[in-house]
């Protein structure tokens, strides 16, 4: 009904025609640009009523007008015969919306009219489709490019399809020279497995997404980076056909952890390991087969702290570590599991005989000299050995057996102890004789004895030192030096150190009331003079006894002073403002400069005993005579301590000494037994000379 020329029968020609009207496909015929047959899906396309609208209709009243001249070119080719390829245009349809179509035109001669068949594509889904296509691929390309993330593309036989150059700038290279090569040429050789069983693993599917690993990178300069890399695996996609393998570098966080890991288990001044290492080498060790542990502890450092500060302190600890580091073997593990305490875990050493070297080399080289500024001192240590599994058969077991070894060793002054049952028994009873010591007091146990101080020249009795005694209900007496050192660590001192300050300053009173004109010595534990009540107690006692100042002397060592100059002195200004004397103990032992000697308030020296010699060994005459003449100089007392024959008291009266004190003058006892005479010694040697106080003799 369309056609004003009808070819052939009529009836066929319809049925003919509407057969094709109804195929599915957009499809029609124009004589010179009028539209003569349109199948219904032409209807469809450019959304008219029905066919019959379409009829007589200009091809041209449905081509968007920007496309209307590539499209009458077209046309008119077309017609002039000329053949022509599928091209694209778009329509524009009668409710004004446009289209995307690809059309195929062929010239249809119609008798001696030129006309052309026109077969039309609606192409604008896939164009939209391809848009967004092209547009998303354009912003991952963007993403992929930009993203400090490592995207790389690995093939199905290891090879880099795609880099990020993220990827390359990870190896420190540029995207060229990584695309195309083996990513196992980048790998550690110890990571080279991980990949591949990871994409071994992709390959065989079904694969979730994702599979996760770590691995190192080689970078240009040669350090390996490490990267936490997640795979997915696209090898069914045509387009991808490999592993998508996304990366972070974590090299620094690996860095990081590492370091904290170092932190927890090493001791930051020195480096070795700290007691959560030790413990676990010592656990290593022993399912090794027999360990020993050995516990170093130096004596006197704290003296070096106290003295000359702890930043030397700092630096002497860490020339320590290193020499004994350079005297182990290298299986061997060295920390450091306190201020001044050493360990060593020996594997594969049961007895003596396997360590002895080690810690004869360790001993002797932590006796040369350790030289700082103008400085030199020599260090010595206690050592104290437990081996396992005789001692112990866990870390923390065995470091208290070695403990206990070397605590008995620092005690007895002896050379590296190994563990014994008697020194678990004395760490039990240390800590049995801390809880008794709190109630010693009370209960009554504490006694002072009085040793005589002589006045040289006189012979004549100036004072005592008041020394402490511990009666113990089952132990029996106690010196100071087994329960002083325990006092201090537990803070009893403080109590203990008034309650002889009291019964010191009692005792002179009773001595004045006596008419005997003496002082008396009290010695200062190192935490007395950091006691900020310390001072008032003292003059409390002094106010509450009627006794006069300058009849108490408090000795302090130089130790006792350096602990905290600061605090110490200020103590020892305001007690000696008010009359206190204050006595250098022990002198010639410590650390402490002379510039500390002119500033403290000090009115007396005690060369200690070690120089003064026992009753057979000789005097040191050199440092006795130095000492004097310092005292002297700064115009001080100087009194000499630990005299036990009548040479050392002959000598020392005649080298100037002021005073003397001594088992061979008197020992000390309690204040009872106190002999207010005159000694026979001192009496009996100045009658021999002849010199003005033979008179005293009896
Ligand atoms: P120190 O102050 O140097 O006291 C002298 C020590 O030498 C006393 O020992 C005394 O008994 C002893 N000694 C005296 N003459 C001789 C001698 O001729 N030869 C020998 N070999 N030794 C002699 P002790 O009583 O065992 O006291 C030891 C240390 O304990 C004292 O040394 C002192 O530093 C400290 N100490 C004693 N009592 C107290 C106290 O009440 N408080 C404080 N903080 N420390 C005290
Ligand atoms: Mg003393
Ligand atoms: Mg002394």
């Amino acid at each position: 009904m369309f056609f004003e020329v009808q070819p052939g029968s009529e009836t066929g020609d319809r049925r003919y025609r509407e057969l094709v009207e109804q195929l599915d496909m957009p499809m029609l015929i124009h004589v010179d640009g009028t539209i003569v047959f349109a199948t219904q899906a032409v209807v469809d396309l450019v959304r008219v009523e029905d066919l019959e609208a379409l009829k007589g209709r200009q091809l041209v009243d449905f081509i968007h007008p920007d496309d209307l001249e590539v499209v009458v070119a077209h046309m008119v080719r077309i017609l002039a015969g000329e053949p022509s390829e599928r091209h694209r245009y778009r329509i524009r349809r009668a409710d004004g919306t446009d289209a995307w179509v690809a059309a195929a035109a062929t010239p249809y001669l119609l008798g001696d009219v030129a006309g052309a068949l026109v077969v039309i594509e609606d192409i604008t889904a896939r164009l939209d489709a391809e848009a967004k296509l092209r547009a998303s691929e354009v912003r991952y390309r963007a993403l992929v490019q930009n993203s400090a993330d490592i995207v790389a593309i690995v093939s199905a036989e290891g090879r880099l399809t795609y880099v990020s150059p993220a990827t390359a700038a990870v190896l420190g290279r540029e995207v060229d020279e990584v695309a195309g090569t083996d990513v196992r040429r980048w790998l550690h050789p110890d990571d080279s497995m991980v990949i591949e069983r990871l994409i071994g693993r992709l390959r065989e599917g079904p694969l979730g997404e994702g599979s996760s690993a770590t691995f190192r990178v080689r970078h240009q300069d040669g350090a390996w980076r490490h990267l936490e890399a997640i795979a997915t695996s696209r090898l069914d996609e045509p387009a991808i056909a490999g592993v998508v393998v996304n990366a972070r570098d974590v090299t620094d966080r690996i860095a990081a952890s590492a370091r904290l890991r170092r932190m927890a288990l090493h001791d930051s001044l020195t480096g070795l390991a700290n007691r959560t290492l030790i413990e676990d080498r010592i656990k290593l060790a022993m399912q090794q087969g027999p360990t020993a542990v050995v516990m170093l502890d130096l004596n006197r450092f704290k003296d070096i702290n106290d003295s000359l500060g702890h930043a030397v302190g700092d630096v002497v600890l860490a020339e320590i570590a290193d020499r004994i580091r350079r005297s182990v073997r290298s299986g061997d593990t060295v920390g450091r599991v306190g201020g001044d305490e050493f360990v060593l875990v020996l594997p594969q050493a049961g007895r003596m005989q396997d360590i002895g070297a080690t810690v004869d080399r360790i001993v002797s080289n932590l006796q040369e000299p350790i030289e700082h500024g103008t400085s030199r001192f020599r260090l010595s240590a206690s050592v104290g050995i437990a081996f396992a599994p005789e001692h112990g058969t866990t870390g923390e077991g065995l470091l208290r057996a070695a403990d206990a070894a070397m605590y008995r060793a620092k005690r007895e002054r002896s050379g590296p102890s190994v563990y014994d049952h008697r020194d678990r028994e004395r760490s039990i009873e240390r800590l049995a004789l801390s809880s008794e010591l709190i109630d010693a007091i009370e209960l009554d146990q504490f006694e002072l004895h009085y040793q005589p101080k002589y006045d040289l020249a006189s012979g004549r009795l100036i004072g005592a030192e008041a020394l402490l005694r511990w009666f113990h209900p089952t132990r029996g007496l106690i010196p100071p030096d087994g329960f002083l050192p325990l006092a201090e660590d537990t803070g009893a001192i403080h109590v203990i150190t008034r309650w002889v300050i009291d019964t010191a300053v009692a005792q002179v009173r009773a001595w004045t009331e006596q008419g005997h004109d003496l002082s008396v010595a009290v010695n200062l534990s190192p935490s007395s003079l950091q006691d900020p009540a310390f001072a008032d107690h003292v003059l409390a006692a002094l106010v509450a006894e009627g006794v006069a100042s300058e009849r108490l002397v408090l000795e302090v060592t130089e130790q006792t002073v350096m602990a905290d100059p600061e605090t110490a002195l200020s103590v020892m200004r305001r007690l000696s403002d008010l009359g206190v004397r204050f006595s250098v103990d022990d002198f010639g032992t410590g650390y402490s400069s002379l510039t500390y000697l002119r500033m403290l308030p000090v009115t007396e020296l005690k060369i200690d005993r070690s120089f003064i010699g026992d009753d057979c060994g000789a005097v040191d005459h050199d440092i006795v005579e130095t000492i004097i003449a310092l005292s002297r100089r700064l115009g001080l007392q100087v009194v000499a301590e630990g005299i036990e024959s009548c040479d050392a008291t002959d000598y020392l009266r005649s080298a100037g000494c002021d005073v003397g004190q001594g088992f061979h003058l008197g020992h000390p006892v309690p204040a009872a037994e106190l002999d207010l005479g005159r000694p026979a010694c001192v009496v009996h040697e100045r009658a021999a000379h002849g010199s003005a106080g033979s008179h005293l003799a009896s």
